[in-house]
């Protein structure tokens, strides 16, 4: 079974994958951080493993600075012993019945990290799944927001990014992503 599709977005690949965000070569990956930017479970737990002592307590340093983030917010640091070299912390929307901003927030968070990641000079940027975790938002709901904020924000940036890579570690994650990306590829 395939397991990568790719398009193109104004010039940028937008490619969608199974895989492990903490193993991809890209200049930034990005991180479904807490507030408090604690190394925590899921996929942030594997980042800071993977990351190293490095990482935590560049996390640990933002936080001193400007205190706990905001759901949409985005923070950058190197990325310690990964092969990226920075991981953009993104806090995603806690699910809470989807008529809370949710989706809004969702987008924010996607937006905010590309903005960012081309800010420091990043050509080539993957997420994981933000918020579809423990912070509970459907994946079936949440594979719309993200793909549909990261093609807006390479239409809107042509020249930009080279690439973004959305990186979903369960096959359950992949077959709702690739719903909404069969649509997407035909218009
Ligand atoms: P959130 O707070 O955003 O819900 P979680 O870490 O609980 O954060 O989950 C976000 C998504 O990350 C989930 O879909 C989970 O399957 C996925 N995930 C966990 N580990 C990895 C990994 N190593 N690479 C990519 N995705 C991962």
């Amino acid at each position: 079974m395939t397991e990568r599709f790719e398009i193109e977005v104004a010039g940028a690949r937008l490619v969608l994958l199974r895989g492990d965000i903490t193993e991809q070569e890209v200049d930034a990956i990005v991180n479904s951080a807490n507030p408090a930017l604690t190394p925590g479970g899921g996929v942030s737990g594997a980042i800071h493993r993977a990351g190293g002592q490095e990482l935590t307590r560049a996390c640990a340093a933002v936080r001193r600075e400007r205190g706990p983030l905001s759901p949409g917010e985005a923070v950058l640091t190197p990325a310690g012993n990964l092969r990226a070299r920075w991981v953009v912390h993104t806090v995603g929307p806690i699910w809470r019945g989807g008529r809370h901003g949710e989706a809004e927030l969702l987008a924010r968070a996607y937006r905010a990290s590309l903005e960012l990641a081309l800010a420091h000079g990043a050509r080539s940027v993957a997420f994981p799944s933000i918020s579809t975790g423990v912070y509970g938002y459907p994946v079936e709901k949440a594979a719309p927001v993200a793909l549909g904020a990261i093609r807006r924000f390479l239409e809107e940036n042509p020249g930009g990014l080279t690439e973004v890579r959305l990186v979903l570690f369960s096959a359950a994650d992949f077959a709702a992503y690739r719903a909404t990306w069969e649509k997407l590829a035909r218009g």
